[in-house]
């Protein structure tokens, strides 16, 4: 049994690590990669992150494991990880949405037209996406969702509302799910639209998380989308969605910055000295750093065998439910265990005077509970461990 990366497989670690390194000393580094803000790695847009982002794309990191028939490399899909978590140890902005998400179901489902009008444009960074699936009575009940697409010359008028549209205020383009047929059954009447985030009649109005992420409330006012625009066949966005969610917990969650966050507070248990005494000699410290140092390698193995279903063709949602469920939960504790160990002073926000590590524990610990919530919370995760794991079926 071997859990260690291949020759080649180390080989572009090593190579986009020096990348990664060289682009800390550009004008824009310090503005694009910054790992004390690693849990917004999604959200936060600047010219320096999107400047970053074209030129990840110059050097072939995006779309590496998409067909060559699509401008991709051919690449096995695990480089896209091994580029992920190399992205997300420096804080760099992740390759997930636009190349992960949307490329990939617009490959298989898309017509000709978005094809070609999106899958470049993704290749180049040219374009950053926002998700519209949730809205106030449609979150973990996903298929219950009711913005309202109705018939209309050429195309759909959409009316109602999305909520927790992280990207929604800075993006381009906007991925919505809606309710094409009100009849059928919830899980069929469901349609994927494409549309600009300029389109007349959005309104989009900022939700500030615990976390400081800012995500947003969207409101549709007779928001037209031309038939053009609609992904795959209509009332069939739902298996859509269903894959491009199982593409999101896929891509998206990394387990770096867990890592780098329990290799910060060990470095800091080593050098801090209580009332004389070094925090490395209490043996409730030592111990809550061993068992939590087991759990971080418990959770890098649980996304070994992600990738391991993945590469063997297989869709790996019971493999990626555990991981992060596990994962984002360790979050939390790791979280917990740095407020308790470090004491009062790891408290303080990045700008009070004597705060530690520039205020990064105190951060994690209200940005770590999101983790737990977006891409499906986790009781949800449960239930699919539960119901496609355990043959433990709900009864009705
Ligand atoms: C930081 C962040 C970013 C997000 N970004 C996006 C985005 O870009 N686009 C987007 O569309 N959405 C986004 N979301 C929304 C996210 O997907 C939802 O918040 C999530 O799916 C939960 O839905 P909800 O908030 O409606 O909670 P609810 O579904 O109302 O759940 C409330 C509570 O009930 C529990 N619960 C619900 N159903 C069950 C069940 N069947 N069994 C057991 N427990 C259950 C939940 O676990 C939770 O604890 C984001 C959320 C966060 C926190």
């Amino acid at each position: 049994m071997n859990f260690s990366f291949s020759e080649e497989e180390q080989q572009f670690q090593h190579r986009i690590t020096e990348f990664l390194e060289a682009q800390q000393h550009k004008p824009y580094g310090a503005d694009a990669l910054d790992f004390g803000r690693w849990a917004d790695s999604q959200l936060a847009d600047t010219p320096a992150r999107r400047e970053f982002n074209r030129t990840l794309a110059e050097e072939g990191y995006i779309g590496m494991s998409w067909p060559g028939k699509y401008g991709g490399q051919d690449m096995p899909g695990i480089y896209d990880y091994l580029a992920n978590e190399a992205l997300a140890q420096f804080g760099a902005p992740l390759i997930g949405k636009g190349c992960g998400i949307i490329g990939k179901t617009l490959m298989r489902h898309g017509s000709e037209k978005l094809k070609q009008e999106f899958l470049p444009r993704i290749l180049k960074a040219e374009v950053e996406f926002a998700l519209g699936y949730t809205e106030p009575g449609a979150g973990s009940d996903l298929a219950s969702l009711q913005l309202k697409a109705t018939r209309s010359e050429g195309g759909w008028r959409l009316n109602g509302q999305k909520t927790f549209n992280t990207s929604a205020h800075f993006a381009d383009w906007y991925w919505v799910a809606a309710r094409t047929n009100p009849e059928a059954p919830k899980h069929k009447g469901i349609s994927l639209f494409l549309l600009p985030l300029t389109q007349p009649g959005l309104t989009i109005t900022p939700i500030h998380t615990m976390g400081d992420h800012r995500t947003n409330a969207v409101f549709f006012d007779d928001v037209f989308v031309s038939d053009d625009y609609v992904v795959g066949e209509i009332d069939h966005g739902w298996t859509y969605i269903c894959e491009a969610l199982d593409y999101e917990r896929f891509s998206i969650y990394t387990i770096s910055p867990l890592r780098k966050a329990f290799d910060m507070l060990c470095e800091s248990v080593r050098k801090i000295t209580r009332d004389g005494v070094a925090l490395s000699q209490d043996v409730q410290i030592r111990r809550r750093l061993a068992r939590l140092g087991t759990e971080v390698e418990a959770a890098t193995l649980l996304q070994r065998r992600v990738l391991m279903a993945a590469a063997s063709g297989a869709i790996p949602s019971v493999e990626a439910a555990k991981f992060k469920l596990y994962s984002s939960e360790l979050g939390k504790r790791l979280a917990d265990a740095a407020l308790d160990i470090l004491g009062p002073q790891a408290l303080l926000r990045c700008e009070a005077p004597h705060a530690i590590a520039e205020g990064h524990w105190e951060h994690l610990y209200r940005a770590t509970p999101l983790d737990t919530i977006g891409g499906g919370t986790s009781e949800i995760q449960k239930n699919v461990i539960a119901r496609r794991g355990l043959g433990l079926p709900l009864q009705n």
